[in-house]
């Protein structure tokens, strides 16, 4: 059954961690996976995360499994914190959340769901967009293709060919749209063209869903989900698959959660019944530690203030990094305009870097970035910037 299995190729991403893993080099940077670092370069358990955890040891009582879809706190603070604290549409009981390990279970939940339960044959994702999206969809059932969405040229968002292409969306189909900090680009809508998306998707009548994995790590928590709250205003159905790996810096105990929106309760309740069974015959259920993390924060004012306190922390330090970073290009001679790398948001630029140049930092410098010129900007410090924008200057020369 197996002898004739071609090998498959390594993870774009997670393959090159361990090229850089095993490379030798004292001074190599690594600037590939999506992952915070801090100024040593490191990428510590957060201390509120830290303390909930003892409290966890301390209080647990027992390792039944939790429900279906997971923990019901979890799943209120989690729309509340995509949605807003006093959110209509979470009283109106047209919102039903699941607990899912991580932002991508809940991507491929979200994919099951449509391809098994829904007529949605087809999904439209951005390009460029994170690959394992075309992976999870593709995996699922879902043929994949794409809308423009980045200008190279003047590295800002494409919007006439974004609007060009999802007017060629048929009904019945649905569109990916990451809610902030776009990955791999850094670039987001604006309030003002996200409405404009808004209103095409209730005319052609095609289903919009979101990916927000960087919640908090733009411009705040709530700034961040301007675009899926606006859409959650607008629309009569909605799908968000949302990740808590990187603002609670959670990345491997795998929490995250399916949004499911409806026309109303009873809509919703049905439709979530079905993404229930999904679930059951995929994992059964999600485990809890994780979860049980980010329930003992959120709904502990004091703890909420100093969970928020340390994602203001990465956050800024990002904005700094981005400021150094292009400063520190034209200390260092670089011709080129880089200042469109301050207005990106979130951890990942899209550098311009082409990949020969990316593979000459790989192989010469032992600085290591993704094969499409993203960087991650959480990777920067005080320590490795010189290093880096020389090595890249030099490239670019
Ligand atoms: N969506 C995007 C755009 C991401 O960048 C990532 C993480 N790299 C995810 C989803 C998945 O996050 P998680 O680790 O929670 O599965």
């Amino acid at each position: 059954m197996f002898e004739n299995l071609v090998a498959a190729p390594a993870d774009p991403i997670l393959g090159l961690a361990e090229i850089f893993n095993a490379d030798e080099r004292i001074n190599k940077i690594n600037l590939s996976v999506g992952i915070y670092k801090d100024e040593h370069m490191l990428t510590p358990v957060l201390a509120c995360v830290k303390k909930a955890e003892a409290q966890l040891l301390e209080n647990e009582q027992t390792k039944s499994y939790l429900p279906i879809e997971g923990l019901v706190t979890f799943n209120t603070l989690t729309q509340k914190l995509i949605l807003g604290e006093d959110n209509q549409l979470i009283i109106s009981g047209r919102v039903k959340t699941a607990q899912a390990p991580g932002g991508t279970g809940a991507l491929r939940i979200m994919a099951d769901f449509l391809v098994k339960r829904t007529k949605i044959k087809r999904i439209w994702v951005s390009s460029p967009t994170w690959p394992n999206h075309q992976s999870i969809f593709q995996t699922a059932g879902l043929e994949v293709r794409d809308y423009r969405y980045y200008n190279a040229q003047t590295h800002e968002l494409d919007f006439d060919s974004l609007i060009e292409d999802l007017n060629h969306v048929s009904a019945g189909e649905a569109v990916l749209f990451h809610g902030c900090c776009h990955n791999p680009t850094g670039i987001d809508p604006t309030p003002e063209q996200w409405q404009i998306i808004s209103d095409l998707a209730l005319k052609k009548g095609w289903l919009p869903v979101f990916d927000l994995a960087y919640q908090g790590f733009g411009q705040g928590l709530d700034e961040d989900a301007l675009g899926v709250r606006l859409f959650a205003k607008n629309q009569p159905e909605l799908l968000i698959a949302s990740s808590y790996s990187k603002n609670f810096g959670l990345y491997n105990e795998r929490v995250g959660a399916l949004t499911l929106i409806a026309e109303n309760e009873d809509i919703a309740e049905c439709a979530f019944s079905q993404v229930r069974t999904i679930i059951r015959a995929n994992y059964s259920n999600p485990p809890s530690h994780g979860a049980n993390v980010v329930v003992n924060i959120l709904s502990n004012p004091e703890m909420k203030d100093e969970w928020i306190d340390e994602l203001t922390t990465m956050r800024q330090r990002i904005h700094r990094m981005r400021q150094l970073f292009v400063k520190t290009l034209q200390e260092k001679g670089a011709k080129q305009d880089f200042s469109f790398i301050t207005k990106q948001n979130g951890m990942f630029s899209f550098s311009g870097l082409t990949e020969e140049q990316v593979f000459a930092l790989r192989n010469d410098y032992g600085i290591y970035i993704v094969n499409s010129g993203r960087l991650n900007v959480a990777g920067m410090t005080l320590d490795n910037m010189s290093l880096l924008c020389e090595s890249i200057v030099k490239v670019l020369s």
